[in-house]
């Protein structure tokens, strides 16, 4: 679970809806998930083939093959050459020189890092150390964990290099591995027939909370059912998945339509699809919101709804609205890849929050080249980093995205009630 919020380097945020009260007709929250990963080649190598989904299963099944065939301790020639470590590649015959200071800075016994934190106790940069990163021997050895090398430096140290960590230095699945991939599905209006969904008791007593981080990562957002309608429960809840993020906001806040913040958030407007936080560098990775309670009334907007007033939303699934751009038009997906957008939190007094620099609607991951991220939020931007020369094409990519996103087929609609929690 901790594994997952650091992996998005993000930590979660909550809020929770209370106390609407009887002169607010309708508050809608629309939001397009963040942070749900595809496969996707780098630009570079062809865009069409972006969104194969790549499965956990069959990189680890893909991986063990290739370990089979590929025994490292056969697959490379290791020579000692003075001090100096060459390993050739008898597949391709590229020879490489290794490291030392590699060698040495992987080393894992006790007094190369810590046992408990696995933190690095040495210094091969410092240079009294550089002899210690020089090489006086090397055998190849069986140990309990694989095939290694036993490497001797010329301090006298020994240092157990397992020969797998030669492949896995750049591998592309030690990046997916690194970034917690797992399968994901892309949604439509569809969803609505079967929302992901967890039990409260289930979470909360363990077992449910490896499903409910499967399922935010699948879909992008998962329901929370049975909760009590609580919200120092909903804060303790959310404690357990991972510490609270503080914003300006606050971290942890009930509020209602009463612009007490000036935000629109907190009005009953109905909100276009967005995606929160964009004047953050770092957009909060995960959100929750809990309607705590409605007001009462049936029909709002021509709609009839269950219960009461408040609470109706729509989430629009970002990654899916991505994925048909792409299919629909690659320059356009290309401009908003590489256009940088700023945005900014200026209402309140004594606020004014702007990101590091201006980051793309859709934005990849460096190694991997899977889709990261999609921040998208109109009421907020502010400039757009593109050429006078490109400036018009931006905005006619941004237009399709944006019809894509309000595309009622590719929306969910539903509305929030209390004990159920939406994370996402
Ligand atoms: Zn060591």
């Amino acid at each position: 679970m901790i594994q997952f919020l650091s992996t998005r380097g993000l930590g979660p945020m909550a809020c929770s809806l209370s106390q609407l009260t009887r002169n607010i007709r309708v508050h809608s929250i629309q939001c397009i998930k963040l942070s749900k990963s595809l496969h996707r080649e780098p630009l570079e190598h062809g865009i069409r083939r972006a969104f194969a989904t790549v499965t956990t299963s069959s990189v680890g099944a893909e991986t063990g093959r290739a370990n089979a065939n590929r025994d490292p301790m056969f697959r490379w020639k290791i020579d000692l050459v003075g001090d100096k470590i060459y390993a050739e590649d008898k597949l391709s015959s590229n020879k490489v020189s290794i490291p030392g200071r590699w060698l040495r800075d992987i080393c894992s016994c006790s007094s190369c890092r810590n046992r408990d934190t696995a933190q690095r106790q040495i210094n091969v940069f410092h240079p009294t150390f550089a002899d210690a990163c020089k090489i006086s021997k090397i055998q190849s050895i069986d140990s309990p964990s694989g095939r290694a090398f036993q490497v001797t430096f010329k301090d006298g140290h020994q240092s157990l290099i397992l020969a797998i960590r030669l492949e896995q230095r750049h591998a592309h699945e030690q990046a997916l591995h690194r970034a917690g991939q797992t399968d994901m599905t892309f949604w439509d209006s569809d969803i609505s027939k079967q929302p992901p969904v967890v039990n409260y008791q289930a979470v909360r007593d363990g077992p449910g909370m490896a499903e409910l981080m499967r399922k935010i990562q699948e879909f992008g957002f998962c329901f929370v059912s049975e909760m009590p309608v609580d919200p120092s429960k909903t804060e303790s809840f959310l404690q357990s998945v991972g510490p609270i993020r503080n914003t300006h906001y606050g971290g942890f806040y009930d509020f209602t339509s009463d612009l007490s913040m000036k935000d629109t958030a907190y009005t009953s407007e109905a909100l276009e699809p967005h995606t929160d936080t964009t004047y953050f560098t770092e957009p909060a990775g995960l959100q929750a919101l809990h309607l705590l309670s409605h007001t009462s009334g049936s029909n709002v907007g021509g709609r009839t709804w269950e219960d009461g007033l408040g609470g109706e939303s729509i989430l629009v699934d970002g990654f899916a609205a991505a994925q048909k751009l792409l299919s629909q038009d690659e320059n356009a997906y290309q401009l908003l890849s590489t256009v940088g957008v700023y945005g900014h939190a200026s209402g309140n007094q004594g606020i004014s929050i702007q990101p590091s620099r201006g980051f793309p609607t859709i934005s990849h991951h460096p190694e991997t080249g899977l889709i990261e991220q999609v921040r998208w939020n109109n009421a907020d931007r502010a400039g757009v980093i593109a050429s006078w020369n490109i400036l018009d094409a931006w905005y006619d990519a941004a237009a399709k995205f944006d019809g894509l996103l309000h595309d009622q087929k590719n929306q969910y609609e539903f509305q929030l009630k209390p004990g159920t929690l939406l994370r996402m």
